[in-house]
């Protein structure tokens, strides 16, 4: 199935999990995958490398798992940073030997002590190889509140405008806590001409560490309703798991009803976390669906 077809009837929803790190076994997230079996997401994603993190190895292991076992759809995510054409095409191949047709394709996160390959210096440049290559159904990323390297918001929907040129047929946006940001940047997506469904990235913050990493990576900015949520429960975990999941169910209510294409849920392999959040929405998700099917 490719997931650009889904955007057609309803408002899409999946997760994104990652492979467990290096050290840990991988029967730990195919305990989650069961877990999660019964919530019946529109796919999952699957990260490679994320972090700079290098740990891609197992990405594909999952992919067919949740195919084969699970039948849910995967989205592999593909960075091409530190990858010359040559292994590109090796992946390109196992995903293909495979029955995997949907691909995230990433610039990547740069991996600290290693060069570039500089065969692919942009996203961009890997949807136009991987349309080459085959008949993939691709998706790319977007930064609601500007990707950290761009100059400003303007050129980095300039250079988001020539990946969805080159092929990707919707696109999936970092996290934010402000759901303004992400209205105003998909008010600037369309005046730029694009046209592709986007999906909301929502991050359910379950932890302190966890939001100190995020901000730190992505730069996201938190509202002042976030920051006096997470300083009144800092000290009770239980406490600030349940706030982080009432505002990101809050997020996704106000974006359903402004008519979001799809919701993207961060789930941090927590399978508590994502059926709390499942739950709740599926009753919008639902009506949502049937007004998207009935236009
Ligand atoms: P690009 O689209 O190439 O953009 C990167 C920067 O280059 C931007 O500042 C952009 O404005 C600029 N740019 C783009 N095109 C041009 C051009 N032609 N000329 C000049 N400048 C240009 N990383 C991983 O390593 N593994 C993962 O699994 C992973 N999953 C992710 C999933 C999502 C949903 C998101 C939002 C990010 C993910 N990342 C992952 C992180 C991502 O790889 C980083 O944010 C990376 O820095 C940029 O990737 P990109 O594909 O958006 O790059």
């Amino acid at each position: 199935m490719k997931i650009a077809e889904l955007f057609r009837d309803r408002t899409v929803f999946s997760f994104e999990i990652f492979p467990p790190k290096k050290n840990s076994s991988i029967e730990t997230i195919y305990d989650t995958l069961e877990d999660l079996q019964d919530l019946h997401p529109d796919f999952i994603s699957i990260t490679f490398g994320a972090g700079g993190s290098g740990n891609g190895a197992n990405t594909l292991a999952i992919a067919r798992r949740l195919k084969e076992q699970h039948g849910v759809t995967p989205l592999v995510h593909l960075p091409c940073i530190h990858d010359t054409k040559a292994d590109i095409d090796g992946v390109l191949q196992q995903f293909q030997e495979n029955g995997i047709e949907n691909i995230l394709a990433l610039r990547g996160d740069r991996v600290e002590g290693r060069e570039p390959a500089r065969d692919f210096c942009h996203a961009s440049d890997l949807i136009q190889h991987i349309h080459r290559q085959g008949d993939f159904d691709i998706a790319a990323a977007c930064y609601p509140e500007c990707h950290p390297e761009a100059p400003n918001l303007d050129t980095d929907i300039r250079y988001l405008k020539e990946k969805v040129d080159a092929g990707a047929s919707h696109l999936i946006s970092q996290l934010f806590f402000d759901n303004d940001t992400f209205y105003d940047f998909r008010y600037r997506t369309a005046r730029a001409g694009i046209q592709v469904p986007i999906e909301a990235g929502i991050m359910p913050v379950t932890n302190r560490k966890q939001i100190e990493r995020m901000v730190t990576m992505c730069g996201a900015s938190l509202p002042r309703k976030f920051t006096k949520m997470v300083q009144c429960f800092e000290d009770r975990p239980e406490a600030l798991r349940d706030a982080g999941i009432a505002y990101a169910i809050d997020q996704i209510v106000d974006l359903v009803t402004d008519g979001v294409d799809g919701i993207h849920l961060y789930i941090m392999n927590n399978a508590y976390v994502a059926r709390k959040i499942s739950e709740a929405v599926s009753g919008i998700l639902k009506a949502s669906r049937n007004s998207t099917a009935a236009k």
